[in-house]
Formats: C-alpha cells, sequence, structure tokens
C-alpha cells in the first residue's frame, strides 16, 4: 500500500467534552505512532462559535509535542438545522486557524419514521455540503445515531439496500465536480458494533459506486477514546480494496502545522 495512505484526518478530542479523557493531544500522537500513521487530522466540533476559545487551547497543546508524525488542524462541522446552515465562514476558518474543515449530518430531522424520507434528507445534505466551498470532506454518509432510533422506538438502519444506487452515483459525481472527499469512517460506519457484518459489506458496495464515479476519499478513524485509533486500519483496507490511487485519497493542501515537513 502507498505511503500517503496511512492517514487518519478525523479524531475527536477531551477538549471539546465529545471524546473521552483518554483523548489528550500527546496521547494521541503516541498512538498513532505506534500505529503507523504518518499524517493525521484533529478535527473537533465546532457547533457554536463559543468553542473557539476550546480549539485554541487543542491548538497550543499540538504546538508544544515533538512528533515525527504530519500533524493537520482540522474541525468538524454539522448543520445546525435541517437544510440549514454550518457554524462556518471563511473569518471563523481565519480566526479559529482551522486548515481544513470536514462535515455533514448528523441527525435524521424526521419526527416520525419513514425510511425513504429518511433516506432522501440524508441524500440532500449530503449534496449540499459538497457544494459548500469550505467544506473539503464529506464525513460519514448515512451513519445514524443509534441513540435517536432507540429514543424513538424506530426500526435501525441496518442496511444500506434503502439508498437508491442512482443517489450513490449522484454523490460520487458531485463529489468529483466539486472536489469535495467521501470519507471513509471507521468507527461511525466500518466497525460500528450496532451494525452487522453484511451491513459493512452493504456499505462497501455503496463506496465502491461513488469510487466509480471517480471521487476521492478521506480515511477517518472517527475515535473519540485511545483505544478507537487502531480502527483507523479498517479505513485503510477499504482504500485497498477499492483500488484507489494516491492521487484520490485526500491530503490537506496545506503544510502540516507539526511534523513531516511543517518546517
Ligand atoms: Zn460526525
Ligand atoms: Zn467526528
Amino acid at each position: 500500500m502507498l505511503q500517503v495512505a496511512f492517514c487518519d484526518y478525523h479524531i475527536h478530542t477531551k477538549y471539546l467534552g465529545c471524546a473521552n479523557g483518554t483523548m489528550e493531544v500527546p496521547a494521541i500522537f503516541r498512538e498513532c505512532e505506534r500505529l503507523g500513521v504518518t499524517s493525521l487530522g484533529i478535527t473537533d466540533h465546532l457547533n457554536s462559535l463559543d468553542q473557539l476559545d476550546l480549539h485554541a487551547s487543542i491548538k497550543r497543546d499540538i504546538a508544544e509535542v515533538d512528533t515525527e508524525v504530519a500533524i493537520y488542524f482540522g474541525v468538524e462541522l454539522n448543520f445546525l438545522a435541517v437544510d440549514g446552515n454550518f457554524a462556518f465562514s471563511p473569518e471563523v476558518k481565519e480566526q479559529g486557524g482551522f486548515q481544513f474543515a470536514i462535515g455533514g449530518i448528523h441527525g435524521t430531522y424526521l419526527k416520525t419514521y419513514n425510511l425513504r424520507q429518511m433516506v432522501d434528507v440524508q441524500h440532500r445534505h449530503h449534496l449540499r455540503t459538497c457544494r459548500d466551498p469550505l467544506l473539503d470532506v464529506l464525513v460519514h454518509p448515512y451513519w445514524f445515531g443509534k441513540g435517536e432510533f432507540d429514543r424513538q422506538g424506530w426500526p435501525w438502519f441496518d442496511s444500506m439496500q434503502s439508498v437508491p444506487e442512482g443517489y450513490a452515483r449522484e454523490l460520487g459525481q458531485a463529489a468529483k465536480e466539486t472536489g469535495t472527499a467521501i470519507e471513509v469512517n471507521a468507527s461511525a460506519n466500518l466497525t460500528n458494533p450496532e451494525y452487522s457484518d453484511r451491513y459493512v459489506k452493504e456499505y462497501v458496495a455503496f463506496l465502491s459506486v461513488i469510487a466509480e464515479e471517480g471521487a476521492s476519499f478521506s480515511l477517518g478513524s472517527d475515535a473519540h477514546d485511545i483505544g478507537q485509533l487502531k480502527h483507523i486500519q479498517a479505513a485503510w483496507d477499504v482504500a485497498e480494496q477499492l483500488n484507489l490511487t494516491a492521487d484520490r485519497i485526500w491530503q490537506p493542501k496545506c503544510r502540516p502545522v507539526k511534523g513531516a515537513s511543517s518546517e
């Protein structure tokens, strides 16, 4: 496998209270070194602008650690409402010092269960994310939070069969046209204990249709616990299965803030 593919561009930290206490910056770097990650991106959530200060503390800790791994500083965005916006702009990007932005939809936005509608809402937000020039990567397409389904008493989204192939093709085309990478997300989609092996097979088939349309992919663990960083291997394996060449594995288009070729 190509060297360039040993990357992980979706990692959370404890600073925003999203990941647990094991996800401190120095510990993340040590574990990534052990796993053979050559390039990584820290991408905590930004759902409101008062969180910018917390992101600044992540950046301060990055500056203090010595590592050979190339480190990038990114952010993960969420739609603030159905068909809404992200808490992001060129000014916020500049102010937060973010080198790249990943993002997407994080809920069904439905009040009553309707599978067809659920898939349509996802698809619409996926396309919208691709068309946002400030977003580099569409995160975890068709990931759902199991908690939302349990609370509502809805049947779990346990099959990709409900996603029409045409949606995967349209997403692949939009991603190619706009230069937005589609994420291969380990913890949310590939190694998520809430999904069966059959689901994961269907999911890889969905990604392969997107790949046929010529899209590029970003590889991410979406780790929220230090033990989840190793799941990035599942994303690397899928990149290999999809026969992705190095030029179709997304990389930030700037120098890392730390490590490798940052100076
Ligand atoms: Zn997410
Ligand atoms: Zn995430």
